[in-house]
């Protein structure tokens, strides 16, 4: 398996520290509004990237966070918290909002048939944690206090500007005007944010006296969060992947390594996967724009999840794409062919004898272990379709939802041998010409919730929608 590895800039072949257990991190969600389809594509590449792992034989250990306290409107932990901003915006309290916007995100999750993570976590769940690890790095000499935080020094970690490949002259240049005065440098941010009198902030916590003199409730860095949650989990290690998006190289994951390598002393991740963003009918995706679309949007155009499902796996995780509803409805146009064409598995007595297809003899799973290349494996999977002459069995559909979660077995159901009896004498009122009695045949499955199509394999039939 090979795979695009942000820390060394190149295709690298996969090596598992483990022989059998691969350990996953995945950066989740802030959980403060609805997501847009385009926060959904990472969890949608990082699905096929666990399948891909489990097809070649390794046990996923994942772990995910659910942000919900302490990722400020700028990552560099300047402005307000998103979750209170949420809060404010919706009249809801904030823990309403983290509890609401947390479930809405892992019902579309189960929607896009996505598999779960080993564990998911929530931020405000690992208070303790994240204490432990700000503990750690005060005792190691990491850290000091401004008045609104316990802060990281970067330039105690020379190796800082390195993932992200920084320049932090420039940076330093460019903050002039914004830099908080009390930050010795630009790149530093905030382990622990203390609530100042006056301010509002509805999630916070005592914070201990060894590592705030007087007394004062606060919370946490979103940097922090994820750091600690790693630690606790997976321990000082290094882990294999840890996933992203694009924008969180230069701070967030630029932070999470400063964080955790200076407690460990040893590499974070072995590799680094981080996802490019979609634009929408070539725009970037923003509130001011009006095109900022969730999966309710989609519905009410008809489209499913697992259409969108079947337009990200298209692309690449390292390419921007361009979002359009035409290009998503030849997703749609193509998921629906595949679906036809599973449902032939059942109907050897109408569609004639073909061959089986029995396994992957066509190099679907090289292509995804190529830098998981699921546009190609896609196109090999037309390229069997469209030959004609062979029908898959149930154990090659079964492997081809191993590869992409897209139900090909579930929704091209095994009907009972009473409906397959009005399916053959509807097959032969066809034969016959007589249209009058295979519509009223069709209408007959129908009552019984199956819908049938006739394709040049003959009948096809799938559940009524
Ligand atoms: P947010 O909750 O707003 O911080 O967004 C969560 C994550 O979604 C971001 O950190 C990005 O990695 C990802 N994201 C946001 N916009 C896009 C986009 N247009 N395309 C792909 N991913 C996106
Ligand atoms: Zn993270």
């Amino acid at each position: 398996m090979k795979l695009y590895n942000t820390l060394t800039g190149k295709i690298d072949k996969f090596a598992p520290i483990d022989p059998k257990n691969v350990k996953v991190y995945t950066c989740g969600p802030t959980v403060y509004s609805y997501q847009h389809i385009g926060n959904y594509t990472a969890y949608i590449y990082w699905d096929i990237l666990v399948r891909t792992l489990r097809l070649n034989g390794f046990v996923v250990n994942r772990v995910m966070n659910l942000t919900d306290v302490g990722h400020l409107v700028s990552d560099r932990n300047d402005g307000e918290d998103k979750m209170e901003k949420g809060a404010r915006l919706s009249g809801k309290s904030v823990w309403e909002v983290a509890e609401f916007f947390g479930d809405d995100f892992l019902t579309n999750f189960t929607r896009l048939n996505l598999i779960s993570p080993t564990k998911i976590y929530k931020a405000t769940d690992c208070i303790e944690e994240d204490l432990d690890l700000i503990r750690a790095l005060k005792l190691r000499g990491y850290t000091y206090e401004t008045s609104d935080g316990i802060y990281y020094d970067t330039s105690k970690f020379p190796t800082y500007a390195d993932f992200a490949h920084l320049n932090l002259e420039k940076l330093r240049a460019g903050a002039r005007v914004e830099f908080n005065q009390e930050k010795r440098n630009v790149s530093d941010f905030a382990l622990w944010k203390i609530i100042k009198k006056g301010e509002k902030h509805d999630m916070q916590w005592q914070t201990p006296k060894d590592l705030w003199e007087s007394e004062a409730m606060g919370y946490p860095g979103w940097h922090t969060e994820c750091a600690a949650i790693i630690k606790t989990e997976f321990g000082d290690g290094t882990i294999d992947i840890h996933t992203g998006g694009i924008d969180h190289i230069p701070i967030h994951h630029t932070n999470e390594i400063a964080e955790s390598e200076a407690i460990s002393g040893v590499r974070l991740a072995n590799y680094w996967l981080h996802c490019n963003f979609i634009t929408i009918d070539g725009q970037k995706i923003s509130k001011s724009l009006g095109n900022i679309y969730t999966f309710k949007d989609l519905a009410e155009r008809d489209f499913s999840h697992l259409d969108f499902k079947m337009w990200v796996i298209q692309g690449h995780f390292t390419s921007e794409r361009n979002f359009l509803f035409e290009g998503l409805a030849a997703a749609k146009t193509r998921l629906k062919n595949w679906r036809n064409w599973a449902s032939l598995r059942h109907q050897q007595a109408t569609a004639g004898k073909k061959k089986e297809i029995v396994s992957d003899d066509f190099g679907i799973l090289k292509a995804l272990n190529d830098n998981l290349n699921s546009a190609k494996a896609l196109s090999i999977i037309d390229g069997i379709i469209s030959r004609d002459d062979a029908v898959p069995t149930e154990d090659f559909l079964g492997f081809l939802d191993d590869c992409f979660g897209l139900e090909l077995c579930e929704t091209t159901p095994n009907i009972s041998p009473y409906l397959q009896n009005i399916l053959k004498e509807r097959a032969i009122a066809r034969l016959n010409k007589d249209f009058a009695k295979s519509d009223k045949l069709r209408q007959q499955l129908l009552k019984k919730g199956i819908d049938v199509l006739d394709t040049a394999n003959g009948q096809i039939w799938q559940y009524h929608h």
